[in-house]
Formats: structure tokens, C-alpha cells, sequence
């Protein structure tokens, strides 16, 4: 375990609200207590339960637990720390590069005092060289209509050009069961036609059509795509389509035993997309509530699949190659991995 703690590795499917740690999130709750809010008592004990029990839990009942969550990081304040604890723990375990994304959510009215916080806690990282270069998604959260996603859409293609540095694109996320995702297809060209980059929840419960329609649009990356995978009686003609298309997946095992989309590691369609030539990256999704970490899930990849260390070292290195990184900040953290490599593989 110790060195899959220390190699380094990319984080490109991280949800801001899901990736709180314990430690953070009793912060924020001391944070509430400090202003006297009612049931902050009830709240901590909801999501230490919550948190801890990282077995039997539905995709749904995780839906549950994000709107929890969400009542703890609802001012500026709350998510500038938010941000900053995720981004360190992250740091912390050798994670030199993260795409951390978030669905803004209105504070006093403003989805841009969300998303300020949020910039400015990655800016304080830099500034504190933290070391591990962040970039950030927004996310569109399907089941709450196309109005509010409007503006993020907006904010992002605002954003995107005004801090470019920091503002890649644009993540499709949500509960995929209460809503149709070809109903934001006009916004997710905007992004295409903005020249920024899209990610969208593909596949994470069955449903073929949606999952043709998402794939024919060729997004930059795909998480999940556990239904495109043959042995999860997906369809063989969408294995083909992602592989023809060339789109990276982001693989998060962990969500997807605790959500029961795949029913045991050793199933993961990590090991039948590998075989299939598919692009993938290791991923946490929301290390928070399903207690993990990326080490964590490096070393069960590790150890599932009896993998070399020098599999796990590429993984982790083509990881690089998916990021939606500028050309030459690739090519500088290429240089620490390459040096890690020299050093231990
Ligand atoms: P936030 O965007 O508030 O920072 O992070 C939590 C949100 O991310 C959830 O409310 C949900 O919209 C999205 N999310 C987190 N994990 C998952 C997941 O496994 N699947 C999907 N579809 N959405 C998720």
C-alpha cells in the first residue's frame, strides 16, 4: 500500500461534495454550530452514519447522501473549506494532479459566489504551493432541469475564458434515473462549440439508448460506462462504438460496488476494457462517501487484478494523456512521473 500511496497519480473524476472527509465535514458542522443552526447534532450523526456504513447502499440512497452533505457546504465560507481540505488530502496522498468538479448551487441567490469560493480556495493552494496543479469542472446535475443548467453553462463558458487557467469544461452528472440527458444536448454543444471540454455520466445504469446517443455525441471523456461493458449484459455495438470513437472512460470501483452497478471487484469492467484497448483512468468519485481514497483504489486494481507494479505505474501515467491539461503542463508533470518511475519501478 505504501507504494501506491507514493507513486504519483491524476485524479479526473472527483466530486467536490462527495470527496469531504470525515474531519472536514465535522468541521463544517462545528462551523454551523458556531452560528446556532438547529440540528447540527441530528446532521452529524445522519452522515457519520452514512459515511461509515460504505456497504449497502443503492445508487439512489447515494443521492440521499449528497443532499445531506449539501446542507453543510451552503456559504461561501463552508465550501472555500470544503475546497481547500479535499485539495490537500488529495496532495497528501500523492495526487499531483486533480480535476476536482462541483455543481454550483445558489448562495444568497449567486451561483458565481459558489463557483468564487471555489476558484479561490484552488488560487490559495497555488499561492501556498500546495503541490498539485487543480483544474475545475462544473457540473450539471441532470435531475434538476435545464433552466439551472443553463447557467451553469453560461458561467462556464464565462469562466472558461476568463480563467482558463483554472476552468476546463463541463461534467453531466446527477441521478440518470429521473431525467433525459438528450434534453441538455443543445447546452453541451455550446460547450463543444465553446472549444471547452465535456464529461458525461455514461452508462452507469442500463439504458442502451441513452448511452448510444451520448456516445454518437463524442464527449471528450465518459465516467463510469459500467453498461457498455459486454459482461454486464451490455450491448457488444456500444463497446464497439466507445472504442471506435476513442473516449476515455473514468473508472471509479469502489461507487460502483457500493452502489451495486457491478456486484464484486473481480467483475469490474476495468480488466474487459483493458483488454479491449479501451482508454481508461482510476478514479475515486466521491472518496468521502464511500471511504476511499486514490490509493486505495490503485491498490485494489493492484491487487484484484494481480497487476505488475510497472501496469499500475502506466495506468497511472497514460492517465496524464487523458487530462484536460494544456499541452505543456502534460509535459512538466510527465517529468515527475518519469522521475518516480526511474526511481522505483
Ligand atoms: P457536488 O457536485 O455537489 O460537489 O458533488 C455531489 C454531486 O455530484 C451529487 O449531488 C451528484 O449530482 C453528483 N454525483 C456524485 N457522485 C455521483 C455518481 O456516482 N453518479 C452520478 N450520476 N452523479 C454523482
Amino acid at each position: 500500500s505504501q507504494i501506491m500511496n507514493s507513486m504519483p497519480k491524476a485524479e479526473l473524476h472527483a466530486h467536490l461534495n462527495g470527496s469531504l472527509s470525515l474531519l472536514t465535514i465535522r468541521k463544517l458542522i462545528d462551523l454551523k454550530s458556531s452560528h446556532n443552526c438547529e440540528d447540527v447534532h441530528n446532521l452529524e450523526s445522519i452522515i457519520t452514519k452514512l459515511c461509515d456504513e460504505k456497504h449497502n447502499k443503492t445508487l439512489d440512497e447515494c443521492f440521499e447522501v449528497f443532499k445531506i452533505i449539501h446542507q453543510l457546504t451552503d456559504s461561501e465560507k463552508s465550501i472555500y473549506i470544503a475546497t481547500v481540505d479535499v485539495i490537500k488530502e488529495f496532495a497528501e496522498e500523492n495526487v499531483r494532479y486533480l480535476e476536482l468538479r462541483t455543481t454550483p448551487r445558489a448562495i444568497d441567490g449567486s451561483l458565481d459566489t459558489y463557483v468564487d469560493a471555489v476558484i479561490r480556495a484552488i488560487d490559495d493552494c497555488r499561492k501556498e504551493k500546495v503541490p498539485i496543479l487543480v483544474k475545475l469542472l462544473l457540473s450539471i446535475d441532470r435531475s434538476r432541469g435545464v433552466e439551472i443548467a443553463k447557467k451553469i453553462v453560461d458561467l462556464t463558458i464565462s469562466l472558461g475564458h476568463a480563467r482558463k487557467d483554472v476552468v476546463i469544461g463541463l461534467d453531466v452528472s446527477g441521478n440518470m434515473a429521473q431525467s433525459n440527458v438528450t434534453d441538455y444536448f443543445p447546452l453541451l454543444h455550446k460547450i463543444k462549440e465553446a472549444g471547452l471540454k465535456l464529461t458525461v455520466h455514461t452508462a452507469e445504469i442500463r439504458n442502451d439508448a441513452e448511452t448510444e446517443a451520448i456516445l454518437r455525441l463524442k464527449p471528450d471523456r465518459i465516467g463510469h460506462g459500467t453498461f457498455i461493458s459486454p459482461s454486464l449484459i451490455g450491448s457488444p455495438h456500444l463497446l464497439g462504438l466507445l472504442k471506435e470513437n476513442n473516449i476515455p472512460v473514468e473508472l471509479c470501483l469502489t461507487s460502483n460496488i457500493v452502489c451495486k452497478t457491478v456486484p464484486r471487484y473481480q467483475d469490474h469492467h476495468l480488466k474487459i476494457f483493458l483488454d479491449h484497448g479501451i482508454p481508461f483512468s482510476i478514479c475515486t468519485d466521491d472518496k468521502g462517501v464511500f471511504s476511499t481514497s486514490l490509493s486505495q483504489e490503485y491498490l485494489i486494481a493492484f491487487r484484484t487484478f494481480n497487476f505488475t507494479l510497472s501496469s499500475m505505474w502506466s495506468f497511472s501515467r497514460k492517465s496524464l494523456d487523458y487530462t484536460f491539461a494544456t499541452e505543456n503542463e502534460k509535459e512538466q508533470l510527465k517529468k515527475i512521473w518519469k522521475e518516480w518511475e526511474h526511481e522505483n519501478v
